[in-house]
């Protein structure tokens, strides 16, 4: 019973409701869903072949992306969230440093939000680390900008202009 107590009232410590009150007040920042989700491959060619033939993607078309030396493939789930394929062109590309510590695997996450410099200004704000201060051009000409991981508990986050 004693324990029931505490627990109880350590719940409705002020401080902890205020917080959560914060939080869920905040809505500066609309997302509209997950646009896709990035896989960093060693071979964007065999990596869609894996994706279209046996697991059921279907290839939306294939881009190269000199800025960031990386070649992309978006594979369509048929649904609202698309795999994005990512291959390093140069060993300097960040993708390359990825595939060098972590292996191939989920690279990014990428939301959908209606207006990116209002997010990104947004997320300034409230003290989130950018890794673009201003939206760039995305491999289907769609304004991109990548917030840091160490903002994000370990996951790079892209947003994506609708
Ligand atoms: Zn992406």
């Amino acid at each position: 019973m004693r324990m029931h107590g505490f627990l109880f009232g350590k719940s409705l410590n002020p401080c902890s409701i205020r917080l959560y009150l914060h939080v869920n007040e905040v809505e500066d920042l609309t997302l509209l869903g997950v646009e896709h989700i990035g896989v960093a491959v060693r071979n964007v060619e065999e990596a869609s072949k894996v994706y279209s033939s046996i697991l059921g993607f279907k290839l939306r078309g294939i881009h190269i992306l000199s800025e960031r030396k990386v070649k992309i493939a978006f594979m369509s789930s048929g649904g609202e969230t698309d795999v994005e394929l990512l291959e390093p062109l140069d060993s300097e590309s960040t993708v390359a440093k990825f595939l060098e510590t972590r292996g191939e695997g989920i690279h990014h996450i990428a939301v959908r939000v209606s207006d990116i410099e209002a997010a990104l200004s947004d997320l300034k704000q409230k003290g989130v680390t950018l890794i673009d201060e201003k939206p760039r051009k995305g491999a289907e000409g769609k304004l991109v900008a990548f917030v840091h991981p160490k903002s994000t508990r370990g996951v790079l986050l892209e947003l994506v202009m609708k």
